[in-house]
């Protein structure tokens, strides 16, 4: 009998699987999968992702190919699947094959990830081998980007590379039907890391978690070396040692994050939705900013003057075992305004005169990731700190860009390079106001190229002058002879929120962009800008009448100082009765309506983060502040939510074609609610109102003039819960198409991304 020639029935597909597919238990689900199907052929990692070959009856292969598009591992990510048809090769079996290096290939890498449950089970499981061990991690969990140094993601290319696998862990490693085939970070209490106490010049090792406990009692603050860098945590319920880290840290007031053992325990602290339950336990795992209960035994000192209070869930299997009832203060472990601290003896150096003790291990962590921090509106995620369990996920494109690099502006900064139709924003980086951190950005920076393969054409930076990323983007470019290109920071945002929403390369929006301070080509400073964009250019349609902010950084720090160059500048009186004036001593204000009247060292601004600083010291809520936008963050906190009409209101201007949008009637109407005793409650509420409503008025009246219907906002401004949340109500009712950020940050945070697709269009 003559056998039919293979090609008959055999059938071989080349595939190629791109995506966050290395890493995330992909090799091991073909494997399995391919087997169950009888199927023969072989898996394996590049750097450009998974490449599969299969071999066996057209069914069969089909099968494959459903299951893989519809049902992988959970953690995977795919982005695309191509086939090629080769010859059949008779052959048998399946194999994983080793990871090819291709050194030049772009792919992804997948954030860091929560412990899952089933390593969770085995922690908290007396007998199993790794019970209590504080770095149980397997493929579907675990660290992942703070671990890789480079690609294509296997043990020797991360901070595990120094940490030999024992006989056990190698067995799970290698067996393909096992939870922990490949996970490259797999360790137990063998051959893994491990953690130890250090308090004044004693060490602990077997009592570590026991230790930090009975710190925690004694009101004690404890470095915590974690997944991205380090915590100074202590006890959420004792007030003294909240304020003697206050105290230590030189933060006044800025809120602290805490972090419960689970929901329970958050339904304790605070109001909680079904959306916030979901983004607690996503395992991403944010900061989520929830409305905080009252008189539930938190210390006030957690988030004074502030209704909102950040809620985070354990992450990593060290905080499983150090979480019990006690909530924790969870805070970024530096100096105010210097990169996290993440290296043993870095801690033990620079945080010495913060913490009274250390819980250190020796897992290297390889780059910076702080916690992100997110809040929700209409059952929404919105992002206002993008970083560890987000970043390097990609921003997918809606076209696709050159290679760039764009260093981001300087407060919250953040960057991003871009690849094809990706774009890579990285974790969030802090305030670039000081060489540290600009240095921690550098060695990021390098990370990044290094890692996605990028060979930037371009480097784009913020139009202004002084910021120090600027500054290293011109050298950037100088050395590697590329082209800079500098793009102006509300175009950037605007630009941002219209690539996360897949807007294509001919599109126009009105994009309102509202923030604290933009350079703009006229050398003044902007951020309460109406704008007709597109990626190419923009033009100022409208804009918030402009004030001159005296004495610059005095006048951000003192929102009196606002309240009063406004009430000026409207020609209103700096009436004895306002609590804005009252704070003021009589020498400031005379030194202070000189500056305003001469214009000396004043700069004109038409910020609206500046008009919310003002409104928040007009109404007594905030004179002076001692963090960024913390006027209005009370303000916001303040707003009585029974308050549903009534808006303050502005009156427009035509002045050389824009629309100038003063708000001298709506502080007349705030002076004469306080004269006559309205609640502080109900002035915020009514002033929130009088910004969305202006909004929804201008986009009304160039809707009628342009055509234009889609509403873009974008800038810090938007960061305000209860201005967005309304703002898009009242758009929406009105039938305009709104876009906002659900990507990245509607702050500073955000506009790397924005950027990087400007520089590839223009
Ligand atoms: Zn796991
Ligand atoms: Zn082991
Ligand atoms: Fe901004």
């Amino acid at each position: 009998m003559k056998t039919p020639p293979l090609s008959h029935t055999l059938h071989r597909q080349h595939l190629r699987v791109t995506g966050i597919v290395q890493g995330v238990g992909f090799r091991p689900f073909v494997y399995n999968l391919a087997q169950s199907l009888n199927l023969s052929g072989l898996v394996g990692n590049d750097n450009q992702g998974v490449f599969i070959e299969i071999e066996g009856d057209f069914t069969s292969i089909e099968h494959f190919l459903e299951m893989l598009a519809h049902h992988p591992p959970p953690l995977a990510h795919i982005e695309s699947v191509s086939r090629t048809a080769q010859e059949p090769l008779g052959t048998t079996g399946f194999t994983i094959v080793h990871s090819q290096q291709q050194p030049d290939a772009h792919t992804l890498v997948s954030p860091d990830l929560c412990v899952c449950d089933d390593c969770l089970a085995e922690l908290r499981n007396p007998a199993d081998r790794r019970y209590g061990y504080p770095f149980i991690n397997c493929t579907n969990c675990g660290p992942r980007l703070t671990i890789i140094r480079d690609l294509p993601y296997d043990r020797p290319l991360t901070t595990m590379a120094g940490f030999p696998m024992c006989a056990d862990c190698q067995r799970e490693y290698d067996d393909p039907t096992h939870r922990r085939f490949h996970a490259q970070p797999n360790a137990c209490p063998v051959c893994g890391p491990r953690i130890w106490y250090v308090r004044d010049d004693t060490t602990d090792e077997q009592d570590a978690i026991h230790r930090v406990k009975e710190a925690f009692q004694q009101g004690k603050i404890i470095a915590i070396k974690g997944l991205g860098g380090f915590h100074l945590a202590c006890d959420a319920t004792n007030n003294s040692a909240i304020q003697t880290l206050r105290e230590r840290k030189g933060r006044v007031d800025k809120p602290f994050a805490v972090m419960l053992r689970d929901l329970d325990a958050v339904r304790r602290y605070a109001d909680v939705s079904a959306s916030e339950e979901a983004l607690l336990t996503s395992r991403q795992r944010p900061i989520v900013l929830l409305n905080r209960k009252e008189q539930t035994g938190l210390s006030p000192l957690v988030a004074p003057h502030n209704h909102a209070i950040g809620v985070m869930l354990p992450y990593t299997p060290l905080h499983h075992l150090l979480l019990d009832d006690t909530p924790l203060v969870m805070t970024s472990a530096n100096y105010s305004g210097d990169p996290l601290v993440k290296d043993n003896d870095e801690a033990q150096q620079k945080l010495s005169h913060l913490a009274d003790a250390f819980l250190l291990h020796n897992r290297d962590i390889q780059v910076r990731c702080d916690d992100s921090v997110v809040r929700v509106i209409q059952q929404q995620e919105i992002p206002l700190r993008r970083s560890r369990g987000y970043a390097p996920f990609p921003v997918h494109l809606p076209f696709p860009v050159k290679p760039i690099l764009a260093v981001g502006g300087e407060l919250k900064a953040t960057f991003c390079v871009t690849n094809e139709q990706h774009a890579i924003l990285s974790q969030h980086i802090g305030d670039m106001d000081n060489l540290e951190t600009l240095h921690a950005f550098e060695d990021s920076v390098a990370h990044y190229l290094r890692l996605f393969r990028v060979q930037p054409e371009a480097v784009v930076c913020d139009l202004h002058p002084r910021y120090l990323s600027s500054g290293w983007a011109e050298r950037y470019a100088e050395s590697q002879r590329i082209p800079l290109i500098k793009v102006q920071h509300h175009h950037a945002h605007l630009a941002a929120v219209m690539a996360e929403n897949g807007l294509g390369s001919t599109e126009t929006v009105l994009g309102f962009c509202f923030d604290g301070t933009g350079y703009s080509p006229d050398h003044t400073i902007w951020g309460g800008e109406v704008l007709r964009t597109t990626y190419r250019d923009y033009q100022r349609l409208a804009y918030l009448k402009p004030i001159p902010l005296a004495g610059g950084d005095a006048a951000v720090k003192n929102p009196y100082r606002l309240a009063l160059a406004y009430l000026w500048s409207s020609g209103l009186e700096w009436d004895e009765g306002l609590p804005c004036v009252q704070v003021v001593s009589a020498q400031e204000k005379r030194i202070l309506r000189r500056q305003l009247e001469r214009g000396i060292n004043t700069v004109l601004t038409s910020s609206m983060g500046r008009l919310f600083d003002a409104i928040a010291s007009l109404i007594g809520v905030r004179h002076s502040v001692t963090y960024e936008a913390q006027a209005a963050v009370e303000l916001e906190s303040r707003v009585d939510r029974s308050v549903r009409d009534t808006p303050y209101c502005f009156e427009w201007v035509e002045s050389a074609g824009s629309l100038v949008l003063d708000p001298s009637p709506l502080l007349q109407s705030v002076i004469a609610d306080l004269r006559a005793n309205v609640p502080v409650g109900v002035m915020a509420a009514r002033f929130h109102l009088a910004i969305a409503d202006m909004i929804v008025q201008i986009g009304l009246h160039f809707r009628a003039k342009t055509g234009i219907d889609t509403i873009a906002l974008s800038g810090g401004v938007f960061q305000n819960a209860t201005l967005l949340e309304k703002t898009i109500q009242h758009l929406e009712a009105q039938h305009l198409k709104v876009i906002h950020h659900r990507i990245v940050p509607s702050n500073d945070g955000g506009i790397a991304l924005g950027q990087a697709v400007l520089a590839s269009v223009l």
